[in-house]
């Protein structure tokens, strides 16, 4: 495909980055290889808005892919950052902040009674598990086909189909040994889980499910799925642990614990909790949690755990997010939603606007999506060129079918009406792409 605008000076920081680093980006999403393209190197963000290296500005679907739930530079955590920096960055000590971020958490979310703060969202899944295996003395996870949990070497295992599959790496470097370990299911199929639990007696230490997958484009559960894995667990002596990186106080005030109010034994945390900041979290029963370094024998630890500035940060952030910060970002999801879905029929173009609360994505298929077979069933090709007519006429998606579409507080009328003004010309671009 070819594209009819160019971003020089983004071309040339990519060209350099190449060099230095593989791919060129520390993220492999980051590098439009989906779409194909130049990566836009960004240099500043102000509420809805990114600016890139070229100087032109972008009305922001992304959000930093989930944390900028306030949009970019609200004052407010700017301030609360610049306080904490002031102060120092780093003590490598116990601080205030950690307890601060740590009891508003608790407060948040019923199901947490103790939490641990690391630095990401890998981090957490990775900790939770084992912890889960510590916990349990067992060795199995449980995974679902097209959830992501970070790059955990157990948990990057997404092939495999059919019944207690043995995952397969998905990956060079992640051993089968490692993988041999985590059985990959279908989502939304509680008949498979039950399999598993029947084929692995006393073995499963946990199921992981992202609370409402966002990895896969936004598939939500079905009706009574968390609730059924959490009773399937239960009735089997596993810990049901569910992922909220994505969700976790983006979704409700609680994440989408606050939606379904299925209680999990664990939960994991990041993105939003960290206001942009390096911090993540995982955390559950006060009873599971003993297990943990010091309190137990489990052994989990991070140099800049409950980093001051990024604690700071999200502190700021999580105290902005009440009730009317939420009902802001549902209706702009929904408006945004309607309009997206209108120009795509209006264009005769097969698709389905999937949402879960106020995250969305788009795909490009009028049959249902329940789980990833479904989602890469899509016509992904159509995305591409809705992607880079958006990109040219100056917003910014996720530059993947299957990725969740994030919106924030500051996304106000007038950044709604360029995406509105927008839409026509890539819903024509979809309908007209040929794969
Ligand atoms: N879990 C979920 C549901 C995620 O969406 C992500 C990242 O997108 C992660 C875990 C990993 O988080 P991080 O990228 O901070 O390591």
């Amino acid at each position: 495909m070819a594209y009819s605008y160019e971003a020089p000076v983004s071309q040339s920081l990519f060209d350099r980055a190449s060099v230095v680093t593989p791919g060129g980006v520390n993220s492999p999403v980051r590098a439009f290889r989906a779409v194909g393209g130049t990566p836009r190197f960004m240099v500043s963000g102000t509420g809805p808005y990114l600016t890139d290296a070229d100087g032109r500005e972008y009305v922001d679907l992304v959000c930093s892919w989930g944390p900028m739930i306030l949009g970019h530079s609200h004052p407010e955590v700017i301030s609360a950052v610049q306080e904490a920096v002031a102060r120092g960055t780093s003590f490598g000590t116990p601080g205030e902040g950690e307890v601060a971020l740590a009891e508003e958490i608790v407060a948040r979310i019923e199901p947490v009674e103790q939490v641990r703060l690391v630095s990401s969202g890998t981090e957490a899944t990775m900790s939770a598990i084992r912890l889960a295996r510590g916990f349990t003395g067992r060795a199995k996870v449980v995974k679902f086909a097209g959830c992501y949990h970070g790059h955990v070497d157990a948990l990057l295992a997404a092939a495999g189909s059919g019944l207690a599959t043995f995952g397969l790496p998905d990956t060079p470097g992640v051993t089968g040994a490692t993988a041999g370990d985590t059985v990959v299911l279908p989502y939304n199929d509680l008949d498979a889980v039950r399999a598993a639990f029947a084929a692995h007696p006393g073995e499963i230490a946990c199921v992981i499910t992202e609370a409402s997958p966002g990895n896969m484009g936004v598939v939500p559960p079905a009706d009574g799925f968390n609730a059924g894995l959490k009773e399937l667990c239960a009735a089997n002596g596993a810990l049901y642990i569910s992922d909220e990186v994505m969700t976790g106080f983006r979704t409700s005030k609680a994440g989408w614990y606050g939606v379904d109010g299925v209680r999990p034994d664990l939960m994991t945390f990041g993105k939003v909790m960290g206001g942009g900041f390096p911090a993540a979290a995982f955390g559950g029963r006060a009873d599971v949690m003993a297990h943990l370094a010091p309190a137990g024998p489990v052994y989990q630890a991070g140099t800049l755990s409950g980093n001051p500035v990024a604690t700071a940060a999200g502190l700021a952030q999580l105290r902005l997010l009440d009730d009317a910060a939420y009902a802001k970002i549902d209706a702009v999801s929904a408006e945004l939603r309607t309009l997206v879905g209108a120009a795509l029929s209006k264009e005769g173009v097969a698709h389905t606007v999937s949402a879960a609360s106020n995250m969305f994505s788009v795909f490009f298929t009028d049959q249902p999506v329940r789980d990833y077979d479904d989602a890469k069933k899509q016509e992904a090709f159509r995305f591409t060129a809705f992607f880079h007519s958006m990109l040219e006429q100056g917003v910014y998606l996720p530059p993947s079918a299957f990725e969740s579409w994030f919106v924030s507080t500051a996304h106000d009328e007038r950044a709604v009406e360029r995406i509105a003004a927008a839409l026509p010309a890539a819903a024509r671009a979809a309908s007209e792409a040929t794969s």
